[in-house]
């Protein structure tokens, strides 16, 4: 798509063929290019063919030029690309190499995330870089991004293929549009009553329904869809703190087992854990609670004296563990 915007140093606007010799500074620069998905352009016309080719008007793409307002040179071009699988805008950048190290990519980058979302959700930034490119892992760090995973990618042409490390920033939701950044939002703000506790990496909150007495969730501090796009750290502490969450419904509602589901699915992809404490004849047959909502039966609300009870039980053990 077609942006156009400024920030403290720098104008961001499309880029258009006649930018192809400015282009070819750093398209054409051999270490530029080091760890580049595209080859290495020797002539400004290839430059310029590639510019033509671009489509400008593409929704999931915002790909524009970097122009430096001191100068009213084009120092470079970046953006970035709507990953639909992962529900994700992953970013990249060029900057010819004589304006590095001026913090240009994240000034562009972080300015472009908030332009991008006034037309569009964003509910997380991805980038992927080659592992020796200690640059761009500042970079990512500057925007707030965090290690994923180990990974690889190939040149376009075929011709290299770099060891490379994948990044990801998970952002809460704007009020709205996210269920449990509302919740999330309603907790921090001390307005939700069925707040148990805070953990390292969630909210332990009472279920609205208390069909399956002691009925628990989890809320997880990052906006994410899936345990696999959490950082390494961050889900072996969700993890356990899951655990304990568990073990302390066991311990103050005696069940007779616990089930466990990770849901988050629909308008708010965002994982939380639903902890049901189980007990014989809890469900017209034999077999998982989701019976129950088929069956369409009346939500059972505690009552406010109920649910402190709950709350306070609960509470007692996670302090204990
Ligand atoms: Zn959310």
């Amino acid at each position: 798509m077609k942006a156009y915007f400024e920030t403290e140093h720098l104008l961001i606007r499309p880029l258009v063929p006649e930018d192809a010799e400015a282009a070819f500074l750093w398209c054409g620069d051999p270490l530029v290019n080091t760890y580049m998905i595209y080859p290495l352009y020797h002539r400004a016309e290839d430059v310029r063919a590639w510019l033509m080719s671009r489509d400008v008007n593409d929704p999931d793409n915002y790909d524009e030029g970097i122009v430096l307002k001191r100068t009213g040179e084009l120092i470079g071009s970046g953006g970035m690309r709507y990953q639909p699988e992962r529900h994700a805008w992953e970013i990249g950048y060029n900057i010819r190499r004589d304006q590095w190290g001026h913090g240009y990519t994240v000034e562009y980058l972080t300015a472009l995330i908030d332009y991008v979302r006034r037309f569009r959700s964003v509910e997380a930034i991805d980038g992927i870089f080659a592992a020796p490119n200690h640059k761009s892992q500042r970079v990512m760090e500057k925007l707030g991004m965090v290690y994923v995973r180990d990974t690889s990618f190939s040149r376009l042409d075929g011709s290299e293929t770099f060891a490379a490390k994948y990044y990801r920033r998970n952002d809460p939701q704007p009020e709205g549009q996210c269920l449990i950044c509302d919740r999330i939002r309603d907790i921090v703000q001390d307005r939700n009553p069925y707040f148990v506790k805070e953990l390292e990496t969630g909210y332990v909150v009472l279920g609205d329904d208390q069909c399956f007495e002691g009925y628990t969730l989890l809320l997880c501090k990052e906006h994410a869809a899936e345990l696999h796009e959490l950082s390494p750290a961050f889900r072996a502490a969700f993890l356990a703190d899951m655990a304990r969450t568990a073990e302390a419904v066991q311990n103050a509602f005696q069940p007779e087992k616990l089930n466990y589901e990770l849901l988050g699915t629909g308008k708010s992809r965002h994982m939380h854990w639903h902890i049901f404490p189980r007990r014989h004849g809890d469900t017209p047959r034999p077999g998982p609670v989701w019976q129950t909502l088929m069956d369409g039966h009346a939500p059972c609300s505690p009552s406010e004296e109920k649910r402190d009870a709950l709350k306070r039980a609960l509470r007692m053990e996670l302090d204990r563990l």
